[in-house]
């Protein structure tokens, strides 16, 4: 998955973001109020974690003016302020669920997952393509029933070119959806776990459209 963490302190910020990319998800991190508004209409991420003491714009405010402007991603709220009012607050601008630090990560993997599953949040069941099976919370792909072994970044890769089936997806798209803004990449890495897939699913499971990118072939 891709997430969105939205928390100015340092030490916070990096222990989330190592063990949300150690669970293979891909995090983005901004540290204040503006940076969290822009990153947050980019339709990429599947979930948000939103801190709310931010500075530049208070995350309370962040959240509220998102559900304004129509905003549907799944938002847990992360934040020192354990007080009822501002639980109730967040809950009634639109967080969905609320995290008081300190946490251990372990609640925080539960309560994502369990935001997740929500249908309010990105779907989470298997996606079918033909015999292919792609179960998103088990991490697991079968075909005809046989589990066939993909690495996370491989996973990944199918799980975006999955959804929907059929959808051309540019290279730039592939490589921006996989690795986020940090990317220290070789250029042809997106190329590598394609020659990859195929190498497993069959050479003509994913079409190259010439000039513009890939997809799946028709089930
Ligand atoms: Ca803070």
């Amino acid at each position: 998955m891709r997430l969105l963490l939205v928390e100015d302190d340092r030490m916070i910020g990096e222990s989330i973001s190592e063990a949300l990319t150690g669970e293979n998800h891909i995090v983005d991190w901004v540290r204040d109020g503006r940076e969290a508004e822009l990153a947050m209409d980019d339709p990429v991420y599947d979930l948000i974690l939103l801190d709310l003491g931010l500075p530049k714009k208070n995350g309370l405010a962040v959240l509220e003016d998102y559900r304004k402007r129509g905003g549907l991603l799944p938002i847990l709220v992360l934040t020192a302020r354990d007080s009822l009012t501002d639980r109730v607050t967040g809950l009634d601008v639109g967080a969905d669920d609320y995290l008081v630090k300190p946490f251990e990560l372990e609640e925080l993997f539960a309560r994502m997952r369990a935001l997740l599953r929500r249908p309010a949040g990105r779907a989470q069941n298997p996606i079918v393509h033909g015999d292919l099976t792609l179960d998103p919370v088990r991490h697991e792909v079968r075909r005809q029933d046989v589990l066939l072994p993909v690495s996370a970044r491989e996973f990944a890769l199918l799980q975006i070119l999955l959804s929907p089936p059929g959808r051309i997806w540019s290279l730039a798209q592939l490589e921006e959806k996989l690795y986020g803004w940090d990317r220290d990449i070789g250029s042809n890495a997106v190329e590598v776990y394609i020659h990859h897939l195929r190498k497993k699913l069959g050479s003509h499971f994913i079409r190259n459209v010439r000039g513009v990118g890939y997809k799946v072939s028709e089930a």
